[in-house]
């Protein structure tokens, strides 16, 4: 059997619904819907859409904390990490969302997955960081083609988990994509080859992580 490595998006992928999504819907003033289309469409990076939608904030962290105690995750998730650590597949959560969050989730579901992803930075209003962004790209805040390419070694097969528009890049690049939302229907329109999923379950009954 291959080895495996894992990629996972976290918003609307590990978790049901999208954070940072739940987030401006809850806090932003209207206006946010503009910007967010405009990422969606790649015409804006991540952290000038995170900081243009920051300044039509109302929030504070605290509000931040309460909201993502209240995510749920896909019910399959912990089941799947569990297969992935009995096959000795590395996971990697890679994410265009929020540290502060992913960690507030991820310790509320005792899951302990190493994880990339943007910093929240609260100092009485709201901005971004982006350890993980790549020079040679103008657009992700986490830039998980690159992270990809180094977190892998030599041989193993990559597996890409995914639901949105920060994973077109990375699912065009691994060996094995699973797909759901705008991300399924991307990789149909661009021959990407994919499997669709529903959620973590789908994913446990392909076969890719049940073989022996
Ligand atoms: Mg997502
Ligand atoms: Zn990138």
């Amino acid at each position: 059997m291959d080895k495996k490595i894992v990629f996972i998006d976290f918003d609307g992928t590990i978790t049901k619904v999208d954070t940072c999504q739940a987030m401006v819907e809850k806090f932003a003033r209207d206006g946010w819907q503009k910007i967010n289309e405009l990422w969606e469409e790649k015409k804006l990076s991540t952290r000038d859409c995170a900081n243009l939608t920051f300044r039509l904030f109302d929030a504070t962290l605290e509000d931040i904390e309460k909201l993502a105690e209240t995510m749920e995750i896909d019910e399959y998730f912990p089941e799947f990490v569990a297969q992935c650590r009995q096959n000795n597949y590395p996971i990697y959560i890679l994410s265009d969302g929020y540290d502060f969050i992913i960690e507030k989730i991820l310790a509320k579901f005792n899951l302990q997955i190493p994880y990339y992803a943007n910093k929240l930075i609260y100092d009485g209003c709201f901005q971004i960081e982006c350890p993980h962004h790549n020079e040679d790209c103008r657009l992700c805040g986490t830039c998980k083609s690159g992270l990809m390419n180094r977190l892998r070694s030599n041989g193993e097969k990559t597996v890409y988990i995914g639901d949105g528009s920060s994973d077109t890049c990375p699912a065009s690049k691994a060996d094995i994509v699973f797909a759901k939302g705008s991300l399924y229907k991307y990789c149909q329109a661009n021959d990407i080859k994919a499997t669709y999923f529903n959620n973590f379950g789908d994913i446990l009954e392909s076969g890719v992580f049940k073989e022996k």
